[in-house]
C-alpha cells in the first residue's frame, strides 16, 4: 500500500539538523536527496535541507514543496538507500521554529462536556459557542517534541470559591488530545484570509497534546482563560503531514446549526477522517504495556481548521509561517472518544480502572501518556507518528 509522506527534522550525534521525509516507513535524509541531485530541477538552495526547522522549506511555497512530494513518491527508494537514516542513531527534533501559538476549542463533544461538568446540562455551550470557533493566545515557548519530559508544575490552587487559595504541585493534572495545524504561508497585516482559501495557508498537521492543571485552571481561568494552568508544558509529533497528503481522508463536516455569519460561510465544509488514540503507560506497571485511554478522530470538529483560519484574521491579525494552531481538545459522542482525563474520569468522579488493578482519575508521577494518529483507508496510508510524554515529579 502507498504511504503518505510525513516531515521532519532530524540529527546523528553532534551532526547538523537536517530535514528528514518519512517514505514508505523508512526516514531518508534529505539533504543527501538534494546533494544527488535529486531535486535538481526545482532549483532549490542545498542549504533548505541542512537547517535546524522546516520553516524555510516551507517558505518556498506550496508549488516547489508539493513538487518535492512528487518527487519522493516518484523515485526509486532502493536506488537511494544510501540516504536512508537508521531510526535507532536518529535524534528527532521539534521540526517548527513555532511563532505565535493560539489554541482553539472545536470539538462540540468537548465544549459540552466541559459546559456540563462545570456549569449547567441545559445551558453547556456558552452563548457564543456555536456563532465563533473559541479561542486563547497559547505560548509558543514551552512547546516541545514527543520524548521531552517534564517536571508536574505547582501553582495556586482553590478548591472553591469561598475559601482562601492555597499553593501546591497540580493534582489534577491531565491531557488534550489534540492536532496542530502548522500555518504555511503569511497573511499581511489587515488582510483577512476568506474562508474558502484558508487551506492554502496550511502547510500540514501533527498530532498534539495541550498539557492542562486542571486545579490551577479552576481558580485562575475567569475572566481571561487559561495561563498558567496551560503554558507549562505542550508536546507536539517529531512529524508533519502535508495537507496535500489527506486529500482521500477528506469527510463531510457536520452541518452547522444556527447558521453562521457570511465570512464563516464554506462552500465545501470538509474535516479530516484521523484516527486519534490516547494510551497510557501507568509507572506502576513493570512490562510498560500500553493502555488505551481512548479513541477519537479528527473529524469531531464542529469548527473546521478553515473556519478556524477565518475567524483568527477576520480582525486583520496577521498569521505566520511557522505558527500552530491547536485544534482544542477532541472528543467524539461516545464516552470512549473522550479526549481527556477530566471528561473520561467525568471530573473525577468515575476513576479509570487500569490493567494491573490500580485506576486512574488524573496522572500520576511516572506515568507516560502515548498520542498516536493515522489515516487508512484501500490505496493509502498516512501515519502521524506519535506524541510520548513522561510526567516528572514536581522540581
Ligand atoms: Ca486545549
Amino acid at each position: 500500500m502507498k504511504q503518505g509522506i510525513a516531515f521532519g527534522i532530524y540529527s546523528i550525534k553532534d551532526n547538523p539538523k537536517r530535514l528528514a521525509a518519512k517514505i514508505q516507513g523508512q526516514i531518508f535524509d534529505l539533504f543527501l536527496l538534494a546533494e544527488k541531485n535529486v531535486f535538481e530541477a526545482l532549483k532549490i538552495d542545498n542549504s533548505v535541507f541542512e537547517n535546524d526547522f522546516l520553516n524555510n522549506f516551507i517558505s518556498l511555497g506550496k508549488e516547489k514543496t508539493n513538487a518535492v512530494i512528487q518527487i519522493l513518491k516518484n523515485i526509486n527508494l532502493e536506488e537511494y538507500s544510501s540516504c536512508v537514516v537508521l531510526k535507532e542513531e536518529a535524534d528527532l527534533h521539534l521540526p517548527i521554529r513555532i511563532g505565535d501559538y493560539t489554541d482553539f476549542y472545536s470539538s462540540e463533544q468537548h465544549a459540552y462536556n466541559v459546559g456540563v461538568m462545570f456549569r449547567d446540562p441545559n445551558n453547556a455551550l456558552l452563548p457564543n459557542w456555536k456563532h465563533l470557533p473559541v479561542a486563547y493566545h497559547g505560548r509558543s515557548s514551552s512547546i516541545f517534541v514527543s520524548g521531552k519530559n517534564f517536571h508536574r508544575p505547582k501553582g495556586q490552587i482553590n478548591a472553591s470559591d469561598t475559601t482562601l487559595p492555597g499553593f501546591s504541585e497540580s493534582k489534577r493534572l491531565d491531557i488534550e488530545l489534540e492536532m496542530a495545524t502548522i500555518i504555511g504561508k503569511n497573511n499581511e497585516i489587515g488582510n483577512a484570509i476568506d474562508v474558502n482559501q484558508a487551506e492554502d495557508y496550511v502547510f500540514g498537521f501533527s498530532l498534539f497534546n495541550d498539557w492542562s492543571a486542571r486545579d490551577i485552571q479552576r481558580w485562575e481561568y475567569v475572566p481571561l482563560g487559561p495561563f498558567l494552568a496551560k503554558n507549562f508544558f505542550s508536546s507536539i509529533a517529531a512529524w508533519v503531514v502535508p495537507i496535500e497528503e489527506l486529500a482521500s481522508f477528506r469527510v463531510d463536516a457536520e452541518v452547522q446549526n444556527p447558521e453562521v455569519l457570511p465570512y464563516l460561510k464554506e462552500k465545501n465544509r470538509k474535516n479530516f477522517d484521523i484516527t486519534l488514540e490516547v494510551y497510557l503507560i501507568p509507572h506502576s506497571v513493570k512490562t510498560h504495556t500500553e493502555v488505551l485511554m481512548c479513541k477519537s478522530n479528527f473529524k469531531n470538529m464542529y469548527w473546521t481548521v478553515a473556519q478556524q483560519i477565518a475567524h483568527h484574521t477576520v480582525n486583520g491579525c496577521n498569521l505566520n509561517i511557522g505558527d500552530v494552531m491547536g485544534s482544542g481538545t477532541i472528543s467524539g459522542k461516545t464516552p470512549d472518544s473522550y479526549g481527556s482525563l477530566l471528561e473520561l474520569s467525568w471530573g473525577g468522579k468515575n476513576p479509570i480502572a487500569l490493567p494491573d488493578g490500580s485506576t486512574r482519575t488524573f496522572l500520576e508521577d511516572g506515568d507516560t501518556i502515548v498520542i498516536k494518529g493515522y489515516a487508512v483507508n484501500e490505496n493509502y496510508s498516512v501515519d502521524f507518528g506519535e506524541v510520548r510524554t513522561t510526567i516528572l515529579p514536581t522540581k
